[in-house]
């Protein structure tokens, strides 16, 4: 894992036609959607906007055209994610299907995999979640306890997952479990899975986060018989698929854009005569802003270009994460209302949303200190 130079990358003009379509998507369905509602930016969970966002092909649009994509490749995804992340779209339904699993059901799935989840996830039809972490297994993900223990042609399930977003609303997971290990080799052993949510002996409960939402999930595997095809990829070989998908979970735009909305409702909010410290806050906000859009365009075209972003993909999310948590903070200092739970402007509103769940922001898809330690380990540090 070497670190990037992060060489200037501009967006292709193929991929840069992608943004009319969106935007002339978006100008049809972004009105309806209150302004707090887009404060929850990819957290927002909306079915039938997804299935809309599918029928006019603007997901999995980097599969192949026979599984329902449009084979365009990584700038045009950046150019789709950034507009409708820019805009508050809810786009959760479909995310990390769209994100990660199509991804990586191409690149590992059997052909009998591609043809029955790619299409449906293209359409906007089929949502899949991230089983990775654990109770007492998060930062520490080589240490899973979940099992699954061969049983005739298949396999049989028994564990438990926390903090799994969407869970309670997706159709399935694709967990990483441990298929056999040696305390010697804890990378080994392990392998992933798709498991279909609605079978028997899982149970989905939803945990309430501190604004009230339920996001994220506990889920329960007891004596869950999974078929044969349930394997993705090879057996044993979990570790190494999942470390590829991260730079897919880490470089996007949406690891600097969650907080955009508030940027944007405090900029109206601040009007056409900002005082000397609003212009110069804001003026650093997007400065911020346009130096890690360069970066993480710079880890689209290695993705574009096959290579391993790995390392500078965890330098975007570091970095960017930093820019989501300061936004709400800078808001507090300068803008014109203060925070408000309940009837407010959409600026006090927004920032009393954003200053509620930005902590998070620094925990999901690897925490600042795992992170650094990535940073660390690639500079020759640790
Ligand atoms: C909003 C949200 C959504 C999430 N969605 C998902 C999901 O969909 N699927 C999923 O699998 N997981 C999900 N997670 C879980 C997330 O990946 C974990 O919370 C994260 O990896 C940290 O694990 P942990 O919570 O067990 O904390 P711990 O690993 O216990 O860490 C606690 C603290 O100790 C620090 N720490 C731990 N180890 C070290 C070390 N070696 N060196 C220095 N510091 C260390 C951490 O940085 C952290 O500050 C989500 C989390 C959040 C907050």
């Amino acid at each position: 894992m070497t670190p990037a130079r992060f060489a200037h990358a501009a967006i292709p003009s193929e991929a840069e036609a992608f943004r009319a379509e969106v935007r002339r998507f978006l100008a049809a369905e972004i009105e309806n959607i209150p302004v707090l509602a887009r404060a929850d930016s990819w957290m927002g969970y909306d079915a039938a906007f997804s299935r809309k966002l599918g029928e006019a092909g603007l997901i999995g649009i980097t599969m192949p055209q026979c599984y329902g994509g449009r084979a365009a490749g990584a700038f045009a995804r950046y150019v789709v994610s950034e507009e409708l992340l820019a805009a508050g779209a809810p786009v959760s339904a479909h995310w990390i299907a769209d994100r990660q699993s199509a991804p990586l059901l191409l690149h590992y799935g059997t052909e009998t995999q591609r043809e029955r989840y790619i299409p449906a996830i293209s359409r906007g039809e089929a949502y899949f979640c991230i089983g990775m972490s654990e109770p007492n297994s998060g930062s520490d993900l080589a240490s899973i306890g979940t099992r699954a223990v061969r049983s005739g042609d298949g396999w049989v399930l028994n564990g438990r997952k926390i903090w799994t977003t969407n869970a309670h609303r997706s159709h399935y997971m694709i967990a990483l479990v441990r298929t056999e290990g040696r305390e010697d080799d804890r990378h080994g052993g392990m392998s992933q899975f798709i498991i279909d949510l609605h079978a028997p002996g899982v149970t989905v409960r939803p945990i309430r986060d501190l604004t009230g939402h339920e996001h994220f999930n506990e889920v329960f595997f007891d004596d869950v018989a999974l078929d044969a095809d349930a394997l993705v990829g090879v057996e044993g070989k979990g570790w190494s698929q999942v470390m590829a998908e991260l730079a897919f979970e880490r470089s996007g735009p949406e690891r600097f854009l969650s907080s955009h909305v508030l940027l944007a409702t405090l900029i109206d909010a601040v009007g056409k005569q900002p005082d000397a410290l609003q212009s110069f806050q804001i003026g650093r906000l997007v400065a911020k802003l346009h130096g890690l859009r360069a970066m993480s365009l710079a880890v689209t075209a290695e993705l574009d270009a096959g290579g391993d972003p790995a390392w500078a993909a965890s330098c975007v999310k570091d970095i960017g994460n930093g820019l989501e948590q300061e936004l709400p903070e800078i808001a507090q200092l300068i803008a014109p209302d203060e925070p408000r739970i309940g009837p407010g402007s959409d600026q006090a509103q927004v920032l009393a949303y954003l200053t509620q769940i930005a902590p998070s922001f620094s925990l999901r898809g690897g925490t600042r200190e795992i992170l650094r330690g990535i940073l660390a380990r690639g500079l020759g540090l640790r």
